[in-house]
């Protein structure tokens, strides 16, 4: 049943894909909110790729999406910066998608005299960088932390994610850095605006309690859990019982929440 959303926040990985494997439904889905019109916008915690290899990467899996549906998590970064106007000089721990992003916007990076202390994945994460970063943030930058996701699910394991070098970083610096990705309301907050609809008029659509629909929870949005990534049900109860985290609903796939919708009819 869809009450009075109008729009969408989907999650990409473990909601539309896994990996390089296209979820059921996941064309029907995005196909039936463009039918009627709904805007959506694609919102990854994933700081390494940039909104065009985002879209172009759905489109390879045969799913519609547009360079500007997408919302990552570097975009939001930059976006905060360019609010706290505090400098712009920034020392990066990151990947293309992160560091383009900040030189585009107009910030120097820089290894001195940083500002700020932007980190995101960076999978050449060494312990030179740790010193630097931990030396800057000591002398006043301000710790910045695109998401805080610890593992990422991959096709054979689990990897470290951004959450992970972002605790050493934290345990060396003795800061809490600001965190700008989901479950943070700063990234969904922009996404709203983005989206210029309230809250309770955007569904936000996931496979992760913590970061999904922690995030989609804490901007007031009504929350759907997908049962197809990295959450499962007694994961959800686990997170439930201890960090007050409900969903709205939960669908097994994509599929339930197609039916659930009464988007059906159409597909
Ligand atoms: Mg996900």
């Amino acid at each position: 049943m869809l009450g009075n959303q109008k729009g969408f926040i989907i999650d990409l990985d473990g909601t539309l894909y896994r990996g390089g494997v296209r979820l059921p439904y996941a064309i029907e889905f995005v196909q039936a909110v463009r039918d009627r019109g709904f805007p959506l916008l694609f919102m990854t915690n994933n700081s390494t790729r940039r909104p065009e290899e985002v879209s172009h990467h759905l489109q390879e899996l045969g799913i519609q999406a547009y360079p500007h549906e997408v919302f990552t998590t570097s975009q939001a970064t930059v976006r905060y910066l360019d609010e706290q106007q505090r400098g712009n000089r920034v020392f990066c721990l990151g990947e293309s998608g992160l560091t383009d992003e900040l030189i585009d916007a107009g910030y120097i990076l820089c290894e001195e005299d940083a500002d700020y202390v932007v980190q995101g994945l960076d999978r050449e994460f060494t312990y030179a960088k740790l010193l630097t970063a931990v030396t800057l943030i000591r002398a006043g930058a301000q710790s910045i932390l695109t998401n805080p996701d610890v593992r990422l699910p991959s096709d054979t394991a689990f990897l470290p994610g951004a959450g992970s070098i972002a605790a050493a970083i934290r345990t060396a610096a003795d800061q809490e850095a600001i965190i700008i990705g989901k479950p943070s309301v700063i990234m969904m907050n922009y996404a709203l605006e983005r989206m210029q609809l309230t809250a309770s008029e955007v569904w936000m659509v996931g496979d992760n309690v913590r970061t999904d629909i922690a995030a989609g929870a804490a901007a007031g949005c009504p929350t759907a859990l997908l049962l197809t990534g990295v959450s499962s049900v007694n994961e959800y109860v686990l997170h439930q019982q201890e960090l007050c985290i409900e969903a709205d609903y939960i669908f097994p796939t994509l599929q339930e929440f197609v039916f659930h919708l009464g988007f059906n009819a159409s597909i």
